[in-house]
């Protein structure tokens, strides 16, 4: 069935492959979630086109005016050795921990986690705890775009691997009084996705008395990974302690609306957890915004 296979050096030239085809080719990053998809008959590719040698897709890199940038096909262990991850984005650097085992991570990109679309998917929920964007490049035009807006529902990305590409994400680095954590509950280790997954940002104020704002992540509560925008607006201006951390989590809870799973888990179960898991993370995150003073 597949008739060619082939390596672009630039995001026009990957454009122009794909333009070509009109629809016959597709995109290939890692291959981990694209080449289990083929073989279960979801997707029909004649031409695979491999973006992992565009110079442009790959790196990460701290901007002068603040911002993280990712290329989309920057791996995830990659991701979580970057030391300006680890320092300024430990949410992400924990979520690329965790994806199933080293040799998805060696291989697996932070671009394909989020064109697959899962709603707990490890990268997904850490970028959308960061307010991620996404830098998108159609055939006429190249745009940045709030992560949230290219999920659609469950396994269906608004952006397109036959005719478009997900060129980079770029979100702000957290600095002083600024924190983050990824918790995450699973079965086991290797399992391919967990049964819940929760990311966290903080900004706390100088003093380290207030929340200033804060950014909860979870999946898969929702179709697309969700914001808990209610759990959110009790942290902002709130007290830094332990009651009010509480409360975030139990709304967090109250707003998730997770469904049962026969593998993973019951709905009752994962809305529990919720709870837990927004509270640790959040306690984590607190205490990471602490120390930087
Ligand atoms: C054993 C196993 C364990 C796994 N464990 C986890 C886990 O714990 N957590 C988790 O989140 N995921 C897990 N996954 C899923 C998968 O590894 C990740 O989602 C990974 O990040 C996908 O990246 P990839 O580069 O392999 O994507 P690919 O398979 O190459 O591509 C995925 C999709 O995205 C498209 N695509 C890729 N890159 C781009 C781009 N830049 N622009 C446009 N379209 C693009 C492809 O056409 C395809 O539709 C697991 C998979 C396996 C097989």
């Amino acid at each position: 069935m597949t008739s060619a296979y082939l390596f672009p050096q630039t995001v026009d030239e990957t454009l122009d492959i794909l333009r070509r085809h009109a629809g016959r080719a597709r995109i290939i990053a890692g291959g981990t979630d694209l080449m289990l998809q083929i073989k279960q008959g979801k997707y029909q590719v004649e031409t695979f086109v491999d973006i992992t040698r565009v110079p442009e897709l790959n790196g990460i890199r701290l901007t002068e005016d603040g911002y993280i940038w990712i290329g989309a096909a920057t791996t995830h262990r990659q991701v979580w050795e970057s030391p300006i991850i680890q320092e300024h984005a430990t949410v992400l650097a924990e979520a690329c921990r965790a994806v199933g085992a080293l040799q998805i991570q060696n291989v697996g990109t932070l671009g394909g986690n989020v064109v697959n679309a899962m709603p707990a998917a490890d990268g997904s929920i850490a970028l959308t705890a960061l307010s991620a964007e996404a830098q998108v490049a159609a055939p006429h035009e190249r745009y940045w775009t709030n992560l949230q807006e290219v999920f659609s529902r469950p396994g269906i990305c608004k952006i397109d691997p036959s005719a478009e590409l997900l060129v980079a994400f770029r979100f702000k680095a957290l600095g002083r009084r600024a924190g983050s954590a990824f918790e995450r509950l699973a079965r086991r280790r290797a399992l391919s996705l967990p049964i819940l997954n929760c990311g966290v940002v903080v900004q706390l104020d100088e003093a380290g008395d207030r929340f200033e704002h804060a950014a909860i992540a979870l999946g898969p509560v929702a179709p697309t990974p969700f914001r808990a925008r209610g759990a959110e607006a009790i942290l902002a201006g709130a007290p830094v302690n332990e009651e009010t951390i509480r409360a975030a989590a139990h709304q967090a809870m109250e707003e998730s609306d997770p469904r049962s799973n026969i593998l993973r888990a019951s709905r009752e179960y994962r809305k529990d957890m919720v709870e837990v898991l927004t509270r640790r993370a959040l306690e984590r995150a607190v205490q990471q915004a602490l120390a930087r003073a």
